[in-house]
């Protein structure tokens, strides 16, 4: 059996792990990184990028840009949080056929698995170049309040990239995995997880091997960027006050800007003062402007103070849902880059009264869970039960719209529950049910997963027959529904479909599409190197019909001459075949050039694509 890998699918970064003699370790990308930035960029030609160098297209053509794809993931268009990221997002987000929030690049609709396999795909390769052999199985972590759909789309995705998703485990669980908690007996752990662009908190209990998330709270729109944001604007603020330009109507300039924010934010975790220096940064009539500036880690926290304080409300509001106070946690853990800052770590303190657990990279021990629990599977080291809650409740609709809990949140998953159903009027003939999740009263008010109806029922007076439904949430948090007549014992099982956003056809297209995808690609590589290697041909050619005019007999440079007229042909046309038969030719009828220029040498045709040194 092959590795299976775990990757942090995160908002802002991904990072992918391995377990190795027992022990997880990072994988880094080929730029040295250990976590990749989880963003998208579409060129015009079609040609799509994504990590570091996407991320460095955000600001300079923001609308072809794809990032914090996440927060989209198995939403609906009309929802409340696509709504909000699509007021935010410079992206364009557009309805699906079937309602669901996408993603619209030019004329091009992706769905957000599909943008979430491309980054995926990407960290399958890092770890495929790293370990030299072939990935087709992964765990993936997602949020602990993901829902259903959330984690069938995270899943989906998972598919699309070419990787079997062998189980979906939740970010803090994954974290206690990594920080070794299994050994610890009876445990209660905080999780406070502050990213780039999201704030989760999570109360676990790990007794005997088995986890269990208690409760989650957090922001979805509260992070590290945030920080940047505060200080490119006071950045900003500084440079129009000595200079009067305003560097944020200038998109490269605040893309540079923003770029060396971050950086001095990480430098200042671990430095008290830093230098920012953006040479040519504006210009007016007086000449070119450079923005200089020094920053103290005293006034970084003074500016951002205010946003980490908002995290502490979602903390409270945890340790309460999970009825537990602060003095019986045993462990505070910290996850999530931006919890490097050292004002993050104490006011985490401060709050919980007791120092937070250190000696595991923030950012990556998410990763190393999900490795860790990866080997479990494979056998490579020993099974860890992992026991998860069920973030929402699981019901359905009842008479007057309103919706019947079946399964209430914080429920352990894998877990089940049945309900027996029957009919309102004489002789009907089917069950109409309507499965959803969420908190609210009124089924309209919350999340639909499926609607299916329950048929053939034999005619009876209404309120006889009766139909036992049993619904399941497995490890993985996603529900399955099973139905059983108890009548004539017939029973049905109902697919709770497309809570992706996406069919089983709808995902074969899109590998298959990936698939032309890859070729194509890999026909414009080998038509760049071609045209490359005709193109120095042509030139030194030219040089030598031009030179060797009057010493070569005529014939040979008439030759060389059409030669070179018909690789140039070729070239315009852009066709790989005429263009390697030109070149070859070329090469051909140019060498007896030389050949009549340097007597009757011995020539070994250089072999393709080697360069022939001066000798
Ligand atoms: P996510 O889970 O959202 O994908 P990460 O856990 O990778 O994100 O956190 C990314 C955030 O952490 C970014 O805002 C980044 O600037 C911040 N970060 C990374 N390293 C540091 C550091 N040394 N000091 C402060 N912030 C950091
Ligand atoms: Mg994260």
């Amino acid at each position: 059996m092959g590795k299976i890998i775990g990757i942090d699918l995160g908002t802002t970064n991904c990072c992918v792990a391995f377990v190795d003699n027992g022990q997880p370790q990072v994988i880094p990308n080929a730029e040295g990184s250990r976590t990749t930035p989880s963003v998208v960029s579409f060129a015009k030609d079609g040609e799509r990028r994504v990590g570091n160098v996407a991320k460095r297209q955000g600001v300079t053509h923001p609308e072809s840009t794809v990032f914090a794809i996440k927060r989209l993931m198995g939403l609906a268009f009309e929802s409340k949080n696509a709504q909000k990221h699509a007021r935010l997002a410079p992206y364009r987000v557009v309805k699906s056929d079937r309602g669901d929030a996408w993603v619209q690049i030019g004329e091009k609709l992706y769905s957000p698995p599909e943008i979430s396999a491309m980054v995926l795909e990407k960290m399958r390769e890092v770890a495929e170049s790293y370990l030299g052999e072939d990935i087709t199985e992964a765990i993936i972590t997602v949020p602990a309040y993901f829902n259903d759909a959330q984690r069938s789309a995270t899943i989906a995705a998972g598919k699309i990239a070419g990787l079997e998703v062998r189980r979906i485990i939740n970010e803090p669980t994954a974290a206690a995995l990594a920080y070794g908690f299994e050994e610890k007996e009876g445990q209660r752990v905080a999780v406070y997880d502050l990213g780039g662009g999201t704030f989760d908190i999570s109360i676990l209990e790990i007794a005997s091997g088995v986890f269990s998330v208690k409760s989650t709270s957090g922001d979805t729109h509260l992070g590290g960027e945030d920080i940047d944001n505060a200080l490119v604007e006071e950045l900003a603020r500084r440079f129009k006050e000595s200079t009067g330009i305003d560097l944020r109507d200038d998109r490269v300039a605040l893309q540079r800007l923003k770029e060396q924010a971050e950086k001095a934010k990480h430098e200042l975790s671990s430095s008290l003062e830093t230098e920012i220096n953006l040479p040519f940064i504006a210009s007016d009539e007086t000449g070119p402007k450079h923005l200089e500036a020094t920053l103290k880690r005293s006034e970084l926290e003074i500016l951002v103070s205010e946003i980490i304080d908002q995290t502490l409300g979602p903390c409270e509001q945890a340790l309460t849902d999970a009825g537990i106070k602060r003095e019986e946690l045993d462990e505070i853990l910290l996850v999530g880059g931006q919890t490097r800052m050292p004002m993050v770590q104490s006011k985490v303190a401060d709050f919980f009264g007791k120092q937070p657990h250190r000696g595991v990279n923030p950012d990556e021990v998410v990763a190393m869970g999900a490795a860790l629990q990866g080997a479990a599977l494979a056998g490579e080291v020993e099974e860890v039960l992992l026991l998860d809650v069920t973030p929402l409740s699981l019901g359905v609709e009842t008479g007057g719209g309103v919706f019947h809990k079946l399964i209430i949140r914080n429920t352990t998953v894998p877990t089940r529950a049945r309900e027996i159903f029957t009919t309102s009027v004489d002789n009907q003939s089917f069950v109409p049910i309507h499965v959803l999740q969420g908190e609210r009263e009124m089924a309209e008010d919350n999340k639909s997963l499926a609607k299916f109806e329950l048929a053939p029922i034999l005619p009876a007076p209404r309120g006889v027959p009766e139909v036992e439904v049993t619904f399941d949430i497995n490890a993985d948090g996603v529900v399955n529904v099973h139905a059983k007549d108890l009548g004539t014992g017939r029973e049905q099982d109902i697919r709770v479909v497309v809570s992706s956003g996406l069919t089983e056809e709808d995902i074969k297209r899109i590998i298959e599409e990936a698939e032309t995808y890859k070729t194509t690609d890999e026909k414009r590589r080998v038509l760049a190197e071609l045209r490359n290697a005709a193109q120095a041909l042509l030139y030194t050619s030219e040089r030598a019909v031009e030179e060797c005019r009057e010493l070569v007999a005529e014939e040979v440079i008439v030759q060389v001459e059409a030669d070179i007229e018909a690789l140039h042909q070729s070239i315009d046309d852009g066709d790989a075949i005429a263009i390697k038969d030109g070149l070859e030719t070329l090469e051909l009828s140019a060498y007896k050039i030389a050949e009549a220029m340097y007597g009757n040498v011995e020539f070994d045709a250089p072999a393709k694509g080697e360069v022939q040194s001066d000798s």
